[in-house]
Order: structure tokens, then C-alpha cells, then sequence
């Protein structure tokens, strides 16, 4: 269902949808451990490695705020999801699999459908919790999980079997891509087009970490933290503001205009499509450099404090906005921080809130029918304005 640096015409692919693809992928993980293999990355049960290498994260031209995006929400997931605004072919899904794919691979316990981490005994599953003796565990690549466009709630959220429940006095639960995207990334295109009530139930699962499933009196619980990427369209059917505003950052990205760019970017394309191998082994390099930045951005965050001076400057700039509730400001500072640490700063200066800005508030502005100014350049003016003073 995933191919390494696909194209947006294959990430919807109806096939991929299909609950027949899915069902004996998800009674496998069931029950029976998988045999172990020499490489555990071969038999990641979310990413089944295509022939070619993914293309590499470093290698991406330009979409600076996209990438910035992608590194803050890796360093610190509870920015909340990142949706991203934009043409199509601009490289959206590109960039999630590149990102993943210089991630760290995970330690997780062999034959759990959650993968869960078995450093971490309080995010364990029931089924690692009630194991008896130590748990076995492999080295698995990060998955990025496609969420298709016609996917129903059970495959999304997993289905529980009522019938085999009461024939066998058994909790018969089937994991859905929600277990298959613990640990990892959730990829929806065009999330503006899905359904409300899925958006919905996507982002309280994004936020609590935990994704919960309830029929007819019978309830599972099983860990589910992702970083949720949404990409939309804004000219095919728009998020309801309520939906917007619970998505950490939103970016903009669009087809490059100036002319050595595009060049650039076919180029690289070509190049990659030739000789995939190469192409990667040219940027091996760069994207260690990219990798090593993520660690010790991510071992860093917890010793960053925000000083109070920032705190109050991201206050005041949600009150210059009108933004409502205190999720703007929560955003900045957790996005400021993440910022922070991957610049190795030693504190959170507003210089981190003013360059975050845009991808914290623009999709939290309410519509000012007295300012025709797009939100982006709204959110750029109050940045100037109460910073300035
Ligand atoms: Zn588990």
C-alpha cells in the first residue's frame, strides 16, 4: 500500500483500500508471533519496502516550512498534527516518507500489532502488559501509515467481533491503521474531504494518544500515538474551523515559480527515478546530518524552559490575532521550544516565536470581512506589531 517516494495518483490507488488487503495483514500480526528474520526491518508490518529506497528527506527542493513542520512534530509530537495546504505534486507525501525514513529505526516487542516500545512498560498494550517472562524485541523502521479516502471507521479505528466475543468469552479485536501508526506518522490526503466525524475522531485519538473502541458494551483500549499529516486542497471543500484549529501547524506549500528551481526539482526527480540506489547514496550523508540534529534536538527538549518574557509575548500576540481559546499559545511555546532545540538554542527567544508563527495561527484566525489580507500576511503584520513593541 505504501511505495517508497510514490506519487499522489498511487497514494489513492483504490486498491489500497480494499478490506480484503487488509484482513490477512491484521489476523498475522494476530495471535502468532511472525518468524523472526535476519534483517527485522524486513518485515515491518507497515511499510513494506518496495525495491526502490525512499527518496531521501534531504534531497527535497525548497518547501522549507513544510520540512520545518515535519522536524518540529517529530522532535516534539504533541504540537499536535501538521496539515498542509497546497498544489498537488508539491512533494507532501515525499517528504513524510523521506522524514521517517531518516528516523532512528524503534525497538518493538516482536508480534505486537501496536509495535509497542518495550523500553517504555506504561505505554505497554495489554496484550505486552499480561505476557508472561520477557518480552522479545526487533529493530523496525518508523511507519507512515496512508489513511485512504474511502477507509471505514472499523478499518480505521479496528473492529471488534462481537460474534466470536460471545461464542468464545474472548476479546476479538481486529487492529486497524490506528494501531498499524503507533509510534509513527498518519498520512491523509486530502483530509478536507473526509468525513467530519472521522477528522474528529482522528485528532482525540492524535491528542490523548489512546485509541478506544466501544461496541455494544464490549471496550479496547490500545496505544496510539502518531503524528497525524493531513494535506488538503483549499479549492476542494474546506475544514470546518472547529476541525482547523485542532490541528497543531498548518503550512502552505506551492509549485516553485523561479526557474532554476523547477530545474532543480525535475532534475533531482529524474536522477532518483534513474538510479535510485545512487541518488540516495549521494545524500546518505546529508540526511545523517539531518538525523543526528533530530536526537539531540530530542534529548535536549526536556531540559528547554520558555521564559516567562516569551510566554507573554505569545499571549499577547493570540490577543492581537483574536485567536480563540489558549491553543494558539500553546502551540507557540511547544513549537517554539521544538525549534529551539533543533537550533541547539539556549533558550526561547521571541526571534523562534516570530519565525513560527504563520504555521501556529494562520488556520486559527477568525474571517475578518473588513480585512481582505490573507492570513498569512495577518499573522505577519501582528508578528511586526507587537513584537516591535
Ligand atoms: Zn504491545
Amino acid at each position: 500500500m505504501i511505495v517508497n517516494g510514490s506519487t499522489h495518483a498511487m497514494s489513492r490507488e483504490p486498491a489500497s483500500v480494499s478490506p480484503l488487503n487488509a484482513k490477512p495483514d491484521a489476523i498475522r500480526t494476530e495471535g502468532r508471533p511472525p518468524r523472526p528474520k535476519p534483517n527485522g526491518a524486513a518485515h515491518a508490518p507497515t511499510t513494506p519496502r518496495a525495491a526502490a529506497p525512499t527518496f531521501p528527506f534531504s534531497a527535497i527542493v525548497g518547501q522549507d516550512e513544510m520540512r520545518q513542520a515535519l522536524l518540529i512534530a517529530a522532535v516534539d509530537p504533541s504540537v499536535g498534527g501538521v496539515l498542509v495546504f497546497g498544489d498537488r505534486g508539491t512533494g507532501k507525501s515525499t517528504a513524510i516518507r523521506g522524514l521517517a525514513a531518516l528516523l532512528p529505526p524503534m525497538r518493538a516487542v516482536v508480534g505486537c500489532p501496536y509495535a509497542c516500545d518495550p523500553a517504555r512498560p506504561g505505554d505497554l498494550c495489554h496484550r505486552c502488559r499480561d505476557h508472561a517472562g520477557g518480552l522479545e524485541a526487533h529493530s523496525v523502521p518508523v511507519p507512515v501509515v496512508d489513511l485512504p479516502l474511502g477507509a471505514t471507521e472499523d478499518r480505521v479505528v479496528g473492529a471488534l467481533d462481537l460474534e466470536r466475543a460471545l461464542a468464545h468469552g474472548q476479546k476479538a479485536f481486529e487492529p486497524g491503521l490506528l494501531a498499524r501508526a503507533n509510534r509513527g506518522f498518519l498520512y491523509i490526503d486530502e483530509v478536507n474531504l473526509l468525513d467530519d466525524h472521522l477528522v474528529d475522531l482522528l485528532l482525540d485519538v492524535a491528542a490523548s494518544g489512546v485509541n478506544t473502541v466501544e461496541r455494544e458494551g464490549l471496550s479496547i483500549r490500545h496505544p496510539a500515538r502518531f503524528v497525524l499529516v493531513g494535506s488538503g486542497n483549499p479549492e476542494e471543500g474546506e475544514l470546518r474551523p472547529q476541525l482547523l484549529d485542532r490541528f497543531g501547524l498548518a503550512v502552505e506549500v506551492t509549485t516553485p515559480t523561479d526557474l532554476p528551481t523547477r530545474i532543480d526539482v525535475v532534475r533531482r526527480r529524474d536522477a532518483y527515478e534513474r538510479d535510485p540506489e545512487a541518488f540516495c547514496a549521494a545524500y546518505a550523508e546529508a540526511d545523517a546530518t539531518i538525523r543526528q540534529t533530530l536526537n539531540r534536538a530530542r534529548a535536549y527538549l526536556p531540559s528547554l524552559t520558555v521564559p516567562d518574557a516569551t510566554l507573554e509575548a505569545a499571549a499577547r500576540l493570540c490577543l492581537a490575532l483574536g485567536t480563540d481559546g489558549l491553543r494558539g499559545e500553546l502551540t507557540l511555546m511547544r513549537t517554539g521550544r521544538a525549534l529551539a532545540a533543533l537550533e541547539a538554542a539556549d533558550t526561547v527567544g521571541i526571534d523562534h516565536l516570530a519565525r513560527i508563527a504563520p504555521a501556529c495561527l494562520r488556520h486559527r484566525l477568525r474571517r475578518n470581512p473588513l480585512d481582505e489580507s490573507g492570513s498569512t500576511a495577518r499573522v505577519a503584520r501582528a508578528v511586526a506589531e507587537v513584537f516591535a513593541a
